[in-house]
């Protein structure tokens, strides 16, 4: 948000230079660089698991209560948890910040992020 000040959680801490990272900064569905150290991050596997089967949880939810049953019941489930999906990825990092780790590409194809680490396996 412009004019507010970063948003900053002791699980946002980049692994490579082990400042914090903003969570305006955070990625929670690709990777991103990190602002101190430019190291390729990003959140944990799991924690975007956990999110994506929360969201389809809740569009079952949703399409449940509203009477929906059977096919309708499956079909409008998934698209209200995609929904849901959509809105949770933007309050969810606020809410329970997730736990970074350092991203490796597993090809050239996989970023546009040219990087020269002399550090890095
Ligand atoms: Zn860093």
């Amino acid at each position: 948000m412009i004019g507010s000040p970063p948003n900053y959680s002791d699980n946002t801490v980049c692994p490579k230079c082990h400042t914090q990272v903003p969570l305006e900064t955070v990625e929670v569905r690709t990777f991103f660089k990190c602002p101190h150290c430019c190291s390729l991050i990003r959140v944990r596997p799991s924690y975007l698991a956990a999110q994506t089967l929360i969201s389809q949880c809740v569009g079952f939810c949703i399409s449940y209560s509203i009477g929906l049953r059977w096919a309708w019941f499956v079909l409008l489930g998934v698209v209200f948890g995609i929904l849901v999906g959509v809105f949770y990825t933007l309050l969810v990092k606020y809410l329970v910040p997730p736990r970074l780790e350092v991203y490796y590409p597993k090809s050239t194809r996989d970023t546009t992020v040219t990087t020269l680490d002399l550090n890095q396996k």
